[in-house]
């Protein structure tokens, strides 16, 4: 496909829709808008003009004058993606939604909550808490990534294991489609089968099938107690080897079950400057669990100190207040950053397998990293097989890291695959992992996914050059 640049015709015509104050053009605040946190410069590429509209009806327009004149336009939340997907690689039009961040509704009645895209995660939660409520969407970036990029991405998080990724949380969507019309999926009904399920083939779409205006996201009643239990092993094996039992024998699915191997702990320590305790183990996990009554939280992190104790914890520390529970899930949240301190430049991976088999890769993993002499220390979602394998550059050359980053990307998706995994649990494909989706995934899928994409928006002109190849 070719696109036309962004004239200055076209400015104007942005400046008209939504004001002169919400087009940027300055070449030095564009830079803001060139990247994710995906730290590797290949994945950055200068918008041509930044737009900020602030009600749904001016990103309708946007969208209808990018479609007439065949320039590309990449929906933007904060900006806080790790695959590269709010990056406009063709440059065009960046469409940022960060004016759009009201709460419109809280609805006692029906338990939802209706917001714009540009509410940040942890505004929703915090205000689903004050009205004695619960949002259950947790990603580790919730207090900067915005609801509509959670939705666009499907986010994960920590509390996937027991409550689902965003999708199970999304029960309606405002949409502006690629080619500007306006329409509204779903909304409080809590069961609708009236036609395909819309509103889950958007919800993951990584804003290649239409900017999401509006959220109906659905509140659960608050859990009020919690713990968090950090329990060391000797090795990983015997540490992902409690989470069925934790659920089958315990009978308790807990809110999350967290990892972190030998590499992860060590990088913590550093970075909090401080030891950790059994600073030498080979495995962390951590665990939360939540119940209404305290007797019940008090039995069920009993019984899970038991079962780890019995299975090779090599002792369990119980987080029963608000600062010995930030203390435990330190280590764990501030991990992106620790690695960032001992390698700027890093390669986050994303790779999902059946939990089971998450011993078993990262036993591969670790050859791979030997054969190559690259660090790639691991950490993520033990309750759902969701592993942050993460490539460290420290000081290696750019052509020597390039050249190892793609063998051990390749080498380490096909061992993801052989183990029944997949490239992405929760951060996407974006552009990062295009290549590596036309390779990995079934032809008969990848057709399907440019069908429907060239149905929705027939002149390609959404966040184009994303997930997969479509002509
Ligand atoms: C420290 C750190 C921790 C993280 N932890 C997690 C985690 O635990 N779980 C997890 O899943 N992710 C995590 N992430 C990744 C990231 O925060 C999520 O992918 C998040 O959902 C992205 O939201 P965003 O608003 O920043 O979106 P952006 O990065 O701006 O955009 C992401 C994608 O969504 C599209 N998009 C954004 N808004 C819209 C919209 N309104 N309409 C249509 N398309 C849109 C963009 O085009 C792009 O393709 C983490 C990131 C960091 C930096």
């Amino acid at each position: 496909m070719r696109y036309n640049r962004v004239t200055e015709e076209i400015v104007q015509r942005l400046v008209d829709i939504v004001g002169p104050g919400n087009v940027v053009t300055d070449p030095e605040k564009l830079e803001v808008y060139a990247g994710d946190e995906v730290p590797e410069s290949e994945w950055k590429h200068l918008p041509e003009v930044v737009v900020k509209p602030e009600n749904t009806g001016q990103v309708s327009e946007i969208i209808k004058l990018a479609n007439r004149e065949l320039v590309p336009v990449t929906p933007r939340g904060a900006g806080t993606g790790l695959a590269a997907g709010a990056v406009p690689m063709l440059g065009g039009i960046v469409l940022s939604l960060e004016n759009m961040n009201r709460i419109l509704e809280v609805d006692r009645e029906n338990l939802f909550m209706v917001v714009e895209p540009g509410v940040t995660t942890g505004e929703v939660q915090k205000r689903a808490q004050e009205e004695g409520y619960f949002y259950a969407g947790d990603p580790c970036s919730a207090d900067s990534s915005f609801i509509g990029g959670n939705v666009a991405t499907n986010a994960g998080g920590n509390k996937a294991v027991k409550y689902g990724t965003t999708s199970r949380h999304i029960y309606g969507l405002e949409l502006v489609l690629p080619t500007g019309e306006i329409t509204t999926l779903g909304g409080k009904c809590v069961k609708d089968v009236t036609g395909y399920d819309l509103i889950h083939l958007m919800v993951g779409s990584e804003g290649t099938l239409g900017v999401v205006t509006k959220i109906y996201l659905k509140l659960l009643p608050r859990p009020l107690h919690n713990a968090v239990l950090l329990v060391p092993f000797a090795g990983m094996q015997a540490a992902i080897d409690i989470v069925p039992k934790i659920m089958t024998n315990g009978g308790i699915i807990p809110t999350s079950i967290e990892f972190m191997d030998k590499l992860c702990i060590k990088s913590a320590e550093n970075y909090l400057n401080r030891s950790l305790p059994y600073g030498d183990a080979g495995a962390y996990i951590i665990i939360e669990v939540e119940a209404y009554t305290e007797s019940q939280l008090e039995a069920d992190y009993e019984t899970i100190g038991n079962i780890c104790l019995e299975n090779g914890g090599l002792e369990v520390f119980v987080g029963d207040n608000k600062s010995s529970q930030e203390k435990i899930w330190k280590s764990r949240r501030y991990l992106a950053e620790a690695l960032r301190v001992t390698s700027p430049v890093y390669c986050m991976e994303d790779i999902v397998v059946p939990v089971s088999n998450i011993p078993k890769v990262l036993a591969e993993i670790e050859k791979i990293a030997r054969k190559y002499e690259i660090k790639i220390p691991c950490f993520g979602h033990a309750g759902d097989g969701n592993i942050h394998a993460t490539l460290l550059k420290e000081d290696m050359d750019e052509a020597t890291w390039h050249d190892k980053k793609e063998k051990v990307l390749e080498e380490m998706y096909s061992v993801t695959y052989a183990h029944g995994g997949k490239l992405s649990g929760e951060h996407g494909i974006g552009a990062k992992r295009k290549r590596a989706m036309a390779k990995f995934m079934d032809p008969v899928q990848l057709k399907m996914i440019a069908a429907i994409k060239k149905a929705l928006d027939p002149n390609l002109i959404l966040n184009p050059d994303k997930l997969v190849n479509v002509q």
